[in-house]
């Protein structure tokens, strides 16, 4: 781990402790921030697009390799969205200082849009500074794509089982569980263009940077203020707008700003159960009714063929009714018959015995 790549770390460890819970959960609007929260600096002037924060992601997140590999550093030339497979890219930028390389992965906003946006909570600001997803109560709405103003999430629309959002954690999941210590990315930087450490430091990181190469910066510390503040930080020396980073954003966070909007969409929470009772009801009805309708149609599919059964039965014992009496009255004839024959035969032979014995 590089000395300089990760900040404040003896110092994070005691702010830890007293980090508040989860209770401050992201897209309250006068939420501030957690005290001691994380984040990662990124000084566009030291990064060389070599693409090895990508492979650090791609190797802590178990990511499928790309089509095109790392060592093609051609496919930065086109300016690239994360995917569902790649949760940062780095794309070459011409811009008025020559080419210029940005890294883009979600920025971890304080008070995030894609939470607010989120009627079941599925995501959360947690006191680490990451913003995480949980698509266990994710019902797929994909409010938070439309809300996020950096177009991070994605979505696997592939996915027809189990689709879920993706988007950078900030590598939370590992670090919590210690298998990091660094988000990969950060750790496999070469150039130290990402630095890892409390916000609040890396503040005073840029802010030293810009004091002491004015001419090589701009004298602004990207999303230290923009919508309300993220845990990613920028440093460029063009302007940021050149880099493809949104410079009409504001200061006012997501949530604030579409307090209105969202007071509406407040609503959603308290009437989705209501939504869903329903739905389901009618669902349950409609199930119901197709339930009753079928088995209506079989007891009636069955009454039909027992009642024809039964004709048929009835039919057949009358029709064999018949040909048994028929068969006995023609049995009882033909045994009369015969018994008429006998003793007519016997008679005839009496009869001529006695004739010869007379
Ligand atoms: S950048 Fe987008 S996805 Fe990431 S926390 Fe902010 S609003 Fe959410
Ligand atoms: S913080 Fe973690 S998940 Fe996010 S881009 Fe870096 S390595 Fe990938
Ligand atoms: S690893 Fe560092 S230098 Fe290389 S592209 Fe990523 S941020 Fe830039």
């Amino acid at each position: 781990m590089k000395r300089r790549n990760f900040l404040g770390l003896m110092g994070a460890a005691g702010v830890s402790a007293a980090l508040p819970t989860k209770a401050q959960a992201g897209g309250n609007v006068d939420f501030e921030g957690y005290p001691g929260s994380k984040g990662v600096l990124f000084d566009a002037t030291r990064c060389i697009g070599c693409r090895k924060c990508e492979v650090g992601c791609n190797e802590v997140n178990n990511l499928p390799q790309p089509e095109k590999p790392f060592t093609d550093l051609s496919v930065t030339e086109t300016t690239r969205r994360t995917e569902n497979e790649a949760y940062t890219v780095v794309n070459k930028y011409e811009t008025s200082g020559g080419p210029v390389f940005r890294k883009i992965q979600c920025m971890h906003c304080m008070e995030p849009s894609c939470g607010s946006a989120c009627f079941v909570a599925a995501f959360t600001k947690e006191p680490s500074g990451a913003v995480t997803y949980d698509e266990s109560v994710c019902v797929g709405c994909r409010y938070c794509m439309v809300a996020c103003p950096f177009e991070i999430p994605t979505y696997t629309y592939n996915d027809p089982i189990t689709p879920k959002v993706i988007k950078c954690d900030l590598c939370e999941a590992n670090m919590q569980a210690g298998k990091i210590a660094l988000p990969g990315c950060v750790n496999s930087c070469p150039k130290e263009a990402l630095v890892y450490g409390e916000r609040d430091e890396l503040i005073k990181i840029a802010r030293n940077r810009l004091e002491a190469n004015p001419d090589n910066y701009i004298d602004h510390i990207y999303g230290e203020n923009e919508v309300g503040g993220t845990s990613w930080l920028f440093i460029s020396g063009v302007p940021f707008s050149e880099i493809g980073l949104r410079e009409d954003l504001g200061t006012v966070s997501g949530p604030e700003l579409n307090s209105g909007a969202l007071s509406v969409v407040a609503m959603v929470p308290a009437l989705w159960p209501l939504l869903l009772a329903g739905v389901y009801g009618i669902t349950k009805r409609t199930d119901k009714i197709n339930i009753k309708e079928k088995a209506d149609a079989v007891a009636k599919a069955i009454s039909e063929t027992q009642d024809k059964a039964s004709a048929d039965m009835k039919a057949a014992m009358e029709r064999a009714a018949n040909d048994k009496a028929a068969t006995v009255k023609r049995e009882v004839a033909k045994v009369v018959k015969e018994a008429e024959e006998a003793a007519a035969a016997a008679a005839g032979g009496d009869g001529e015995t006695e004739e010869e014995g007379a």
